[in-house]
């Protein structure tokens, strides 16, 4: 693509969900899209996702709902249970796309992230691996982008979709903070317990539990580690902390706990939030995703925002004369949506530090509600 000037051309930096979503929906509208993605080849490893009904309503006007659905697990409740292992609460969500499929997935993330893979591919997108942008210049109408093997491309729009860590967004000179709330979350692929057909969230006297189906046979088991500072442990000692962190908690808890066996299927990370201040572009340039706005994982709808970012950008696009009025009318019909899911997932973050989970469950379902309208 060294080649390629000019109209309709894009740079994407960013080969996750955000990223794809959107090539894929560029690509539809007539784009040529490049993706610079700084990882290798191979999908990301690790734990699963929940998808909520915004996430499958977004994918679903990709056509991608079904494939997820057939590799994942619908569901359409959220159990809670008290820290005595009573039933405290049954959330039922909604269903964005009609009775007859489930209000949401969960799905492990290589298969999300191989049905992504393939469809921008099948649309045109080109992805480079190994490589990401060195620099960046608005030209005119156009946006010189250096990558780090040293060749330039100047295209109609850069879209910074790298994630909570972007670099894409300090070469804008677009500032985020990034805020650690104090929680370590933990995730294990775990054989799934037949009981299993709905998310279940287990409140505990320090820390929160839970477990989501991933497919007929998988599922993951979550911790919420409180009142703890960010540090790394060796692989080796994953699986059996968190054995040890789970052992507080009665009822179900104790066979999940049984069935996290080895380290490489554990994974734990702080609970960080990213949200922009101000404005996402400069110029015909964009950052999209967690590059623009990271929840907190206890919402489990990151993902979500993502995949909107992805569609709407390209519908704001192709409605607007210029590159740069569509971005304008991207940010601002995306940023109140995006900072009320941030700013709710910090909060339920810090209900759960003090076992005030009583005031954190309606709080996520106002927001699940909120995020139900049209994105
Ligand atoms: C523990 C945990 C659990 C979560 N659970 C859920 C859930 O259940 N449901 C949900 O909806 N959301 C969940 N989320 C949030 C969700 O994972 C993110 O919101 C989502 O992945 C954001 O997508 P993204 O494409 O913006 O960023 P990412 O998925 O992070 O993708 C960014 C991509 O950019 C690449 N990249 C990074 N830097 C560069 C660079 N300089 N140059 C080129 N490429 C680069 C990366 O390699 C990656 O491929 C969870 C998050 C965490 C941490």
């Amino acid at each position: 693509m060294d080649s390629c000037r000019g109209a309709r051309t894009a740079v994407i930096v960013g080969a996750g969900v955000a990223g794809l979503t959107a090539a894929t929906a560029l690509a539809r509208g007539g784009w040529r899209v490049e993706i610079a993605e700084v990882g290798p080849p191979e999908a990301p490893s690790g734990w699963g996702l929940c998808l909520t009904g915004p996430s499958l309503r977004a994918l679903d006007e990709l056509g991608l709902a079904d494939a997820c659905l057939a590799e994942g697990y619908g569901m359409s409740t959220i159990t809670h249970v008290d820290v005595n292992g009573e039933p405290a609460d049954e959330v039922r969500l909604p269903r964005l796309m009609g009775a007859r499929r489930p209000a949401m997935v969960g799905i492990a993330r290589p298969v999300l992230h191989r049905i992504l893979y393939a469809e921008a591919e099948k649309c045109g997108a080109v992805i480079r691996h190994g490589v990401t942008v060195a620099a960046v210049d608005q030209d005119r109408e156009l946006v010189r982008v250096r990558l780090s093997d040293g060749t330039v491309r100047r295209v109609a729009l850069l879209v910074g979709a790298d994630g909570i860590r972007s670099s894409t967004r300090g070469l804008l000179g677009l500032e985020a903070s990034l805020d650690f709330h104090g929680q370590m979350v933990w995730r294990a692929l775990v054989p799934r317990p037949l009981w299993a057909t709905g998310i279940h969230q287990f409140a505990g006297k320090t820390d929160t539990a839970g477990l989501v189906p991933l497919s007929d046979s998988q599922a993951y088991v979550f911790l919420t580690e409180n009142g703890v500072e960010q540090s790394v442990l060796p692989d080796a000692e994953l699986a059996p902390r968190l054995r040890q962190l789970l052992e507080a908690f009665p009822g179900r808890v104790q066979e999940m706990r049984s069935l996290i066996s080895v380290s490489e299927s554990v994974v734990r990370r702080p609970v960080l939030t990213g949200l922009l201040e101000g404005t996402w572009s400069r110029g015909n340039s964009v950052v999209i995703g967690d590059a623009a706005h990271a929840p907190a994982p206890q919402m489990a709808s990151g993902a979500a925002l993502a995949i909107e970012d992805g569609l709407v950008l390209a519908r704001e696009i192709r409605r607007h004369e210029s590159v740069g009025a569509g971005l304008q009318a991207f940010v601002s019909r995306r940023t109140q949506r995006c900072r009320t899911l941030v700013e709710t997932s910090v909060a339920i973050a810090a209900l759960e530090q003090t076992q005030r989970h009583h005031e954190a469950y309606p709080l996520a379902d106002s927001c699940h509600r909120l995020m139900a309208e049209p994105a």
